[in-house]
């Protein structure tokens, strides 16, 4: 049997279409793993660690208004010219004075504040000053959501910069790369590098560096579902074996995050939502008339398709017959 036979893709779109309405399916727009070669969104688990890869701590000023400077690390030099914040520790006696003043952006002439946040920073770590990149990190994402920073993306899908580099508007990433440290050295902003091994992100089709991107995607919510799966194991009533391995299974479950379903690629399940001019969203097993919400007739079908394993996760019981009432199913899932 297939995945993409009738029956079983019939099961897909009836178990997309359920979980949505149960508010277990939803789209949003996040901060996402994209590959810039295969141009489409990843799961987590489509993105391998390349440990101890050998990466570069390279230090770099920002001028502070009023005067001064305040020195920030960074793995990705190209990224600060979507830098929409610096962020210090609140203890930190070194930058106490400096939280509520500006910076200005020595390449693109933006000023951006300089805020206090105990979550992002580790006053221990490098100058423990901290570029804040809302567009382009997940840690900076989420302090921007705390503080209603601005979000700058600066990636086309392809990889190359966008309008927003100012400058470097065309280049490849890592060119720029080169010639933002390039600049910075010629305006005399730079303050040293250091080796730094890191675990680099991969695609685990093509292997090219994976860039966090924020984009509108489907997404399943997992906390609902690891509540069970949690709980049988604390019960008892699920053995793990061997034993030790219970820890690592509960670290995955307390930890999972919410698994980007949707994927920008031509081969696989077509996602059963429409959209109106007014960009409503109608999901629905059968092609609707109308929108949902306005009843717009010109309805458009999402053009993503749905993640290879969403349709392999249904397998145990889709291949019996699921969603129809089959005696397979009866006598296997009682
Ligand atoms: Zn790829
Ligand atoms: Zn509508």
């Amino acid at each position: 049997r297939f995945t993409l036979e009738p029956a079983l893709s019939r099961a897909v779109t009836e178990a997309f279409v359920r979980l949505y309405r149960e508010g277990l399916i939803y789209r949003a727009t996040r901060l996402i793993s994209w590959c810039v070669q295969c141009r489409t969104a990843l799961s987590d688990l489509e993105v391998d660690a390349q440990e101890n890869a050998s990466g570069e701590l390279f230090d770099f000023a920002y001028p502070v208004e009023g005067g001064g400077e305040i020195v920030v690390s960074t793995t990705r030099p190209e990224t600060m010219l979507g830098d929409t914040a610096i962020a210090v520790h609140p203890d930190d006696p070194r930058y106490k004075h400096l939280v509520g003043k500006h910076v200005v952006h020595p390449i693109l002439g933006r000023r951006f504040p300089i805020i206090a946040d105990a979550q992002l920073v580790d006053m221990a770590f490098g100058t423990g000053a901290v570029k804040v990149t809302p567009a382009h990190d997940p840690n900076d994402f989420a302090t921007g959501k705390r503080h209603g920073l601005v979000e700058i993306n600066l990636l086309n899908l392809d990889g190359t910069m966008n309008d927003a580099a100012g400058p470097f508007a065309g280049m490849e990433r890592f060119a720029a790369r080169k010639a933002v440290k390039a600049k910075l050295e010629e305006l005399g902003l730079t303050r040293g590098t250091k080796a730094n091994p890191m675990t680099r992100p991969l695609c685990f089709r093509c292997g090219t560096v994976v860039e966090p991107l924020i984009s509108t995607q489907w997404f399943v919510k997992t906390e609902p579902l690891a509540k069970p799966a949690i709980e049988a194991v604390e019960r008892g009533d699920t053995t793990i074996v061997p034993d030790y391995w219970t820890k690592t299974y509960f670290h995955w479950m307390r930890n999972i995050q919410d698994w980007c379903i949707s994927r920008q690629l031509w081969w696989g399940h077509s996602i059963p939502a429409y959209y109106c001019g007014h960009d409503h969203v109608t999901v629905s097993a059968e092609t609707p008339q109308a929108c949902a919400e306005c009843g717009d007739r010109g309805l458009r079908r999402d053009e993503d398709v749905l993640d290879t394993w969403f349709s392999s996760a249904l397998w145990p019981f889709s291949t019996l017959g699921w969603p129809g009432d089959t005696a397979d199913l009866r006598r296997f899932y009682p």
